[in-house]
């Protein structure tokens, strides 16, 4: 029995056109699922009676169950999605005055392992199917919509990030037909813009993204030189920043938006001194049209690592503004719920050994340079 939730609206036609159906059959089935949050068959009015009496034997539409749910005092809602196997996942619901943001999770884990990670830390288990992915989204749009009634307006959700546990971009054979679910004007009918693929720089992948289905990217940059990087994003040792640069500058082509975000975690002397702001300054600056997001670092059991003081942090970012670099510091939301950005941890069957790999890690940490200018 297949579960709806995997198909695109392409893939729902063919199937249609498999059992004898019309493509507006489809259309109709796909935007009960999505639009309205209906799984069960016999509620789809407008569909033929007999393809209502033979779907049931034949399909199902469901997200994850959930395992548990946080809520913040800041509004921030976290859950736990059972994925099977012993593995959660986590999703994160943030609102904000202007738009009602989801965090979405691609993978069981991550193999990436980046160094300030909670998630890294867990280990990798498995890639999320394309339902799995929808499937967060299908359950936070419509139970918000329930619960926020009128308030919730004509959707809850109008931003995705897939920024939750994983790297979507080494799960790209799920990740896209979720994201062409999103973006349908029969699915979600959410803007190219205000869907953002976050990547660790898996460069072909990148490519691929910007031919298949060109959203917005955030590029986990973390560092201004390979020596670094490789220490805190390990995938930089297959695809250091000269690659990656040339990678975001090929996607720009194709982009919603005239920048790439790159995400800049800041932790507390190891890349946080005025000289790697400068530094990332040379290497950003007349060459990818960016914005920097300098992210605090959420603290976690065993990552060894601490929070930059807010002082260095608002000195960083001076240096690249006054470079004429647009830069934010990301608020922290959902820190009391854990469900802060480098944070989400789920449950995760570790098959690929990479917290060890990380555990026997070691990572350069230089003085920490006085917040002057
Ligand atoms: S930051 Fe992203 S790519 Fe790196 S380990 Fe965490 S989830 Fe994976």
């Amino acid at each position: 029995m297949v579960n709806l939730l995997d198909f695109d609206l392409d893939t729902l036609t063919a199937r249609c056109e498999q059992l004898g159906e019309k493509r507006f059959r489809a259309v109709q089935l796909f935007r009960w699922i999505h639009q309205r949050g209906v799984s069960d068959f016999a509620q789809m009015s407008d569909l033929a009676r007999s393809l209502r009496e033979r779907l049931p034997s034949l399909a199902r539409v469901a997200a994850p169950p959930v395992a548990s749910e946080q809520a913040s005092d800041d509004g921030t809602t976290k859950w736990l999605f059972d994925v099977g196997g012993g593995n959660a996942v986590e999703t994160v619901y943030i609102p904000e005055p202007d738009r009602g943001t989801l965090c979405v999770s691609s993978q069981a884990g991550c193999a990436v392992g980046c160094r300030f990670c909670a998630t890294g830390h867990q280990g990798f288990s498995r890639n999320l199917t394309t339902a799995e992915i929808v499937g967060q989204l299908w359950f936070a749009e419509h139970e918000l919509r329930r619960r926020l009634g009128p308030a919730a307006g004509e959707r809850a959700i109008d931003n995705v990030v897939m920024m939750g546990m994983g790297e979507p971009l080494q799960n790209y054979g799920a990740l896209l037909p979720a994201l062409r679910v999103m973006l349908d004007d029969h699915g979600y009918g959410l803007s190219r813009r205000r869907v953002t693929v976050s990547t660790s720089g898996v460069v072909p992948m990148i490519d691929r993204l910007r031919e298949d289905c060109p959203v917005a990217l955030a590029v986990s940059l973390h560092a201004s030189d390979d020596a670094l990087r490789d220490q805190l994003v390990p995938l930089n040792r297959k695809y250091p920043l000269n690659e990656l640069l040339e990678a975001c500058v090929r996607y720009l082509e194709a982009a919603p938006r005239d920048f790439i975000t790159f995400e800049y975690c800041m932790l507390d002397g190891v890349n946080d001194t005025l000289e790697q702001a400068r530094a990332l300054v040379r290497l950003v600056r007349d060459r990818v049209a960016c914005k920097l997001n300098l992210i605090p670092f959420n603290p976690f059991a065993d990552s060894g690592l601490r929070r930059s003081p807010p002082e260095r942090v608002a000195a960083f970012a001076g240096v690249l503004q006054d470079a004429g670099i647009v830069t934010t510091v990301r608020r922290t939301r959902g820190d009391d719920i854990a469900a802060a950005c480098g944070q989400l941890a789920g449950e995760v069957r570790d098959r690929t050994r990479v917290s060890q790999r990380i555990a026997r890690g070691t990572i350069t940490v230089v003085p920490a340079a006085p917040a002057r200018r």
